[in-house]
């Protein structure tokens, strides 16, 4: 009895909230295959655009104050700062190949969307979260909606397989972006198409985008030219992850 009253409040509490919601656009089948991945090394090219070389974020500024990315630097490495928010490279980019590497911590907490958090944002549209995002998530043992797991175009198509590394270790992203075209009406002419490797291991294969990144509802394309590259302060209060070691060559 008790139990049917507590169903018929909660049926009642989501009548009450029309719209929307952020579990419409959750997929959770089917489970992308584990792959354990090899070695991965990826030292820049010669004609690479370095990003972060170990030393300094000086490429990099805050997307909400445009002025430092207020995230730590400290043994070659960056550390996410999240009450300084997402951090946007100074320079904008149109098509290219990017490599970026990341690492968990050891000690990470939390579980589903809510455990090592981040993402990169292959174009960034504007401050906070918009742009298209190649979620980063610590998706070793770590169940959550699939579109929405390490390797996934957020909350769009999930990884092809999931080849995450455990917490600790460094992990690799590869991806080849080829940025939307536009009319000059503003329509699009050509949609965003992204393949990426994970840990060298093909998770999206020439992906087109439905649009950019939205948290809840359907993506819709608005029209934008070459755009900076942006990486996520995701504000779960999971222990937050690092970075190192990124470049990218941009492609004509
Ligand atoms: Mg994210």
């Amino acid at each position: 009895m008790r139990s049917a009253l507590l169903a018929l409040a909660a049926a009642a509490l989501a009548q009450d909230a029309p719209g929307p919601k952020p579990a419409d656009t959750e997929q959770w089948t089917p489970i992308p295959p584990v792959v354990t991945p090899g070695r991965t090394d990826a030292a820049a090219p010669a004609d690479a655009v370095v990003l972060f070389d170990g030393r300094s974020l000086d490429q990099w500024v805050s997307t909400r104050t445009k002025g430092p990315a207020g995230w730590k630097v400290e043994g070659g490495v960056i550390t996410v700062v999240k009450t300084a928010g997402n951090i946007e490279t100074k320079r904008s980019f149109r098509n290219y190949q990017l490599h970026l590497e990341y690492r968990a911590p050891a000690n990470i907490t939390g579980s589903g969307q809510a455990r090592g958090n981040s993402g990169l944002f292959l174009a960034s549209t504007g401050a906070g979260d918009l742009g298209y995002e190649l979620q980063i998530l610590d998706s070793w043992k770590n169940e959550t909606y699939v579109n929405g797991q390490a390797g996934s175009v957020y909350k769009q198509n999930p990884p092809l397989v999931n080849a995450s590394r455990p917490p600790g270790e460094w992990q690799t992203y590869d991806v080849i972006w080829r940025a939307p075209v536009f009319a000059a009406d503003g329509s699009v002419t050509k949609p965003a198409r992204v393949t990426a490797f994970h840990n060298g291991v093909l998770v999206q294969d020439g992906f087109e985008l439905a649009g950019p990144t939205v948290y809840i509802g359907k993506p819709v394309y608005r029209a934008h030219g070459p755009s900076p590259i942006k990486l996520q302060a995701h504000g779960d209060p999971s222990p937050p992850i690092s970075f190192r070691n990124i470049w990218l060559r941009e492609v004509p």
